[in-house]
């Protein structure tokens, strides 16, 4: 899906769909070096996460394995208490292995920080992160994030498996959401 399908939609367009491969590229031969040997394992946080991690993966050049997470914050009122729930958990063993995150979005961090001390648990070699996206303003928890692709803006965006209600994850760019989508 383009930006065109669903004109009116998107207030902008903020990262295009060929920003975001070229990125992954760049993105992809830092992780090659960084993991050269190593026994790697991609986890990928579903669903948001599945576009970058099947581009991701394709533009890396090491050998690896891939698995998938679900989980979901408890209501918003106690998000901030950094309570997750684990709705699928992963298929593989994490000791000794290295495992890197694959995400599409940094938001609040809360999501993150938690599964990253929850998979530290299982004893892997190392755990690092790699998201699409990071949005600096909304931190309000400090995660370390060692593979970042585009600093955003405080906007809710769509596109590249980001959705609203479902929808637009098959959009190819990530675009900010108009308002009167969701007013
Ligand atoms: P965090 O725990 O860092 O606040 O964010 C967790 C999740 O919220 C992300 O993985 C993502 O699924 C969702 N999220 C955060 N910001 C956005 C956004 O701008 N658009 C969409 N579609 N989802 C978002
Ligand atoms: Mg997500």
């Amino acid at each position: 899906m383009l930006p065109e399908d669903i004109q009116g939609d998107l207030t902008t367009v903020l990262v295009t769909e060929e920003q975001i491969q070229e990125r992954l590229a760049e993105l992809a031969a830092q992780i090659d070096a960084d993991y050269a040997g190593k026994d790697v394992l991609l986890v990928g946080v579903l669903k948001g996460a599945v576009m970058v991690m099947a581009d991701l993966a394709r533009a890396l050049s090491i050998p690896l394995e891939m698995d998938w997470m679900a989980v979901s914050s408890y209501g918003a009122s106690t998000k901030s208490s950094g309570v997750v729930r684990i709705l699928k958990d992963l298929d593989a063993a994490l000791a000794g292995r290295h495992v890197l995150i694959v995400e599409d979005i940094i938001d609040s961090g809360v999501t993150l920080s938690w599964l990253r001390e929850n998979l530290i648990t299982r004893g892997p070699a190392s755990v690092e992160i790699c998201a699409l996206l990071r949005k600096p303003d909304a931190a309000k928890v400090e995660v370390d994030v060692k593979y970042v692709g585009f600093e955003i803006p405080n906007d809710f965006v769509v596109g590249y498996g980001l959705d609203f209600a479902e929808k637009y994850r098959n959009l190819r760019s990530v675009g900010i959401l108009a308002p009167h989508v969701y007013e």
